[in-house]
């Protein structure tokens, strides 16, 4: 029998929006509060993947004003028919290199970069348009041959390759943990990243810009500020389960 108790909360309107956002709040203070640190650090970037324009109206209506998209079509698709809201848009997948031209004329932010192609190609287009692009470099702590983002060891030297690229303002790293349910394994992740982050912060902090950590998702979001994220990407815990259907 299908009950309302194993149906997955979905929010829909501006109050279950209000909501949500109010638990997440309370949680980001909380774990802050544990690691002794101020909440105000911590930004939260809702993840709007697969859900609906006027879901998305919704949680801006109830203060969202930025998202974060995986697929460079669907984010270009809402950042054109939501234009009137100002909405600020990071693409939070990797890019194909026939994406670049469509990022530079609508993101203002890309989380996924790892490849100095891309990055060449980004920084000419955004020149062309006059525009300029806020980037997290991706790093693979895990090791997990599935995932993208640079080795550790590659992390510094591609940082360098990026001062060259003056229309990409370099935020910091970002990462995602590996998928499992061993809590030590994915708070040693991001404590992995922290540690570079430091490293290079100590020895080479012209490559960092605000040396900002993104990590941490709906189910790991707590660990990572604990572990010293300054960004959260947050998609289920705000909008509910992704219907992938549509
Ligand atoms: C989908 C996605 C998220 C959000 O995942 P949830 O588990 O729904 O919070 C965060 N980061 C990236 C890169 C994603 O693709």
């Amino acid at each position: 029998m299908s009950t309302l108790e194993n149906t997955p909360r979905v929010a829909v309107t501006a109050e279950d929006f209000r909501q949500a956002l109010a638990e997440i709040h309370d949680k980001i203070r909380a774990a802050a509060q544990r690691a002794g640190r101020d909440p105000s650090e911590i930004r939260l970037l809702p993840v709007s993947k697969t859900v609906s324009e006027e879901r998305i109206r919704a949680a801006h209506a109830a203060g969202m004003q930025q998202f974060g998209e995986n697929k460079v079509q669907e984010a270009q698709h809402k950042a054109t028919d939501m234009a009137d809201l100002g909405i600020h848009w990071a693409i939070i997948g990797p890019l194909q290199s026939n994406k670049t031209r469509d990022v530079a004329e609508f993101a203002h932010e890309f989380q996924a970069l790892d490849r100095i192609r891309i990055a060449r190609r980004l920084n000419t287009q955004l020149k062309e348009n006059d525009r300029t692009l806020d980037v997290y470099v991706q790093v693979n702590v895990s090791g997990e041959e599935t995932k993208s983002g640079l080795e550790l060891g590659e992390v510094e030297n591609f940082l360098e390759q990026l001062l060259e690229f003056d229309a990409l303002n370099v935020k910091g790293l970002m990462t995602m943990a590996i998928h499992t349910g061993d809590e030590a394994v994915i708070r040693h992740n991001f404590s992995v990243l922290r540690r570079l982050r430091d490293d290079l912060l100590e020895r080479r902090p012209e490559l960092i810009g605000e040396a900002g950590l993104s990590m941490g998702m709906t189910n790991d979001y707590e660990i990572a500020i604990e572990e010293g994220a300054t960004v959260v990407r947050v998609g289920t815990a705000i909008f509910g389960e992704r219907d992938y259907s549509e």
